[in-house]
């Protein structure tokens, strides 16, 4: 098993899916996953371009397949008979490509953290305004109800002034029927 370090990731926009068993590679340095290297092998007989870049792949080789997990015998084999100019020739491509494909993996965590960064900062920025627009709706709403309990107390005052004069009123009522009486009763 390959350590995370070691692995490949699908290079097809959006799918970013860890490759450790069939790798489709192409002459641009870009890899694909088992779904997005058959993509790529049908538009080498379509519109013969890499999905990832646009290059376009000029003969059978553009797009090849490779299994990751071949045997240590058929390795042992894979490169014997080749001169060793030859040899290093694709060790070499072998490394520039492995590279460039950890440099794309960085670029990518780069661009996600970004992603992050801006997507954490347009949240604070909505939740100072959040709680600045419930601030304004506090002090709005206390100052409403400062003013009707204002209004309650006026009222109340009000109403205790209209009830002492209704009182007075009715006494005086009182006081002028019981003198007609006696004046009746003297007369
Ligand atoms: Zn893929
Ligand atoms: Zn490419």
């Amino acid at each position: 098993m390959s350590s995370q370090r070691d692995q490949l990731i699908c290079n097809a926009r959006d799918c970013f899916k860890k490759i450790d068993d069939v790798a489709w590679i192409t002459c641009c340095s870009h890899v694909f996953c088992a779904q997005h290297g058959k993509d790529a092998k049908l538009r080498q007989t379509g519109s013969a371009s890499c999905p990832a870049c646009g290059s376009r792949f000029r003969d059978d080789f553009g797009v090849v397949e490779r299994n990751l997990n071949s045997s240590p015998q058929y390795r042992a084999l894979l490169l014997c008979g080749y001169s060793p100019e030859v040899i290093m020739e694709i060790a070499n491509n072998a490394i520039t490509f492995w590279n460039f494909q950890k440099q794309q993996v960085c670029l990518n965590l780069e661009r996600k953290l970004e992603y992050y960064r801006e997507s954490v900062s347009r949240l604070k920025k909505e939740v100072a305004q959040e709680k600045s627009d419930a601030e304004s709706k506090t002090n709005r709403l206390e100052k409403q109800l400062e003013q009707a309990q204002t209004r309650i107390k006026e009222l109340s005052e009000e109403n205790a002034i209209t009830s002492r004069e209704a009182r007075g009123e009715h006494s005086r009522m009182d006081h002028q029927a019981r003198k007609r009486k006696m004046d009746d009763f003297l007369l």
